[in-house]
């Protein structure tokens, strides 16, 4: 008797145990791929109601590309945002950035009633990694570690790897700030989109533009927000607008923890340069696109140590979040704000408002 009493007791301990083995996934940690796309299916399973994987393409060394869609299912059309970490190898700091950032709106989804209309006429689209041949190769070694373009050859008669992915899309495209060197890091490929990759981002986003406001694509270093174009030949149409709420984001990041982010186009903050997603994304209709540099400005550059990962994050969320809550506020508060301007027109018809007593 008192044996198998024993025994219940060590069984139950053991299940126990089993209940609470499992490893919390640590936001402040750069994790290698596997353990990303781990996380992503976790996260998927955790949050049934709001997350989807969707696999959207292939890597030159056919590797699933697939991203977190994020929002709630109201059988209504709905707007979209979209973020990409990690089209660059080298930038660890971005895909952290991802996983953050994809943590916080679930978080704020359960507690904070402004994401949760958000979540209702929005889906985020994030893709935690989007250069996953050239990530996987960072880790590899330490000789690796600063590789920043993605895994396809050269052409042939060029012994050298790699199309930097973020000068491949259709736009301008081979015209400034690239380099046709296929042993250059800024190689722009053989043509316009040639890279699976790139592709898959070009199909996936432009068989739905008219769903996306905001096209955000995240780098390190240097603390900027580059909006559109990187030609200086070419203005965004709604460039007034794109550096005020750019400002406000660097604004919204400087409240977090007092770091500078200095906002622009890419030729008058950075450089020049032609076929970026950002300004693919813009000449394909979506207003809000731009590029985060996170931190820093140069001490520790690609290399970004651990301890800086939840600064760099939290600022980041502050700054991602003013750009992505004007876009939705502009359109699906339009008809309020039409409503009150009308109102004070009819409030200064009559002389009711203050500034007739002057
Ligand atoms: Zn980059």
């Amino acid at each position: 008797m008192l044996s198998s009493v024993l025994s219940l007791v060590v069984l139950l301990s053991a299940t126990g145990a089993a209940a609470v083995e499992r490893v919390e996934h640590d936001y402040y940690k750069y994790h290698p791929m596997p353990e990303i796309t781990d996380w992503m299916a976790q996260v998927e399973k955790d949050h049934p109601d709001v997350v989807t994987v969707v696999e959207y393409g292939q890597t030159y060394e056919k590797r699933t590309i697939s991203l977190l869609k994020i929002g709630l299912n109201t059988g209504e059309e709905k707007k979209a945002i979209w973020m990409d970490c990690g089209i660059h190898a080298r930038e660890w700091i971005a895909p952290a950035f991802c996983q953050y950032f994809v943590r916080q709106i679930l978080q704020a989804h359960k507690t904070d009633p402004k994401m949760q209309e958000m979540l209702k006429n929005l889906d985020f689209y994030v893709t935690p990694v989007l250069n996953m041949d050239g990530y996987i190769y960072t880790w590899k070694d330490n000789g690796t570690r600063l590789w920043r373009k993605n895994r396809s050859p050269g052409p042939s008669g060029c012994n050298c790897t790699g199309v930097d992915l973020n000068r491949n899309f259709n736009a301008t495209w081979g015209t400034i700030g690239v380099s046709f060197d296929c042993c250059s890091n800024i190689y722009c490929g053989r043509q316009a989109a040639s890279e699976p990759e790139a592709q898959a981002v070009t199909y996936f986003v432009g068989s739905r533009k008219e769903a996306f406001l905001c096209f955000l694509t995240i780098h390190s270093y240097g603390q900027l927000l580059l909006l559109p174009y990187g030609h200086p030949n070419f203005t965004a149409s709604n460039y007034n607008e794109l550096m005020e709420v750019g400002l406000g984001a660097a604004d919204a990041i400087r409240r977090v923890h007092g770091m500078n982010y200095t906002v622009g186009t890419s030729p008058a903050v950075l450089y020049p340069n032609s076929g970026s997603s950002r300004d693919w994304a813009r000449m394909l209709g979506i207003p809000f696109s731009y590029t985060f540099e996170l931190r820093d400005k140069g001490t520790f550059g690609f290399e970004l140590p651990e301890d800086q990962i939840q600064p760099a994050c939290e600022e980041a969320y502050s700054g991602a979040l003013h750009i992505i809550t004007y876009a939705h506020d502009k359109t699906f508060s339009g008809a309020v704000a039409t409503a009150a301007a009308t109102l004070w027109t009819m409030l200064l018809a009559v002389g009711v408002t203050g500034n007739t007593l002057m």
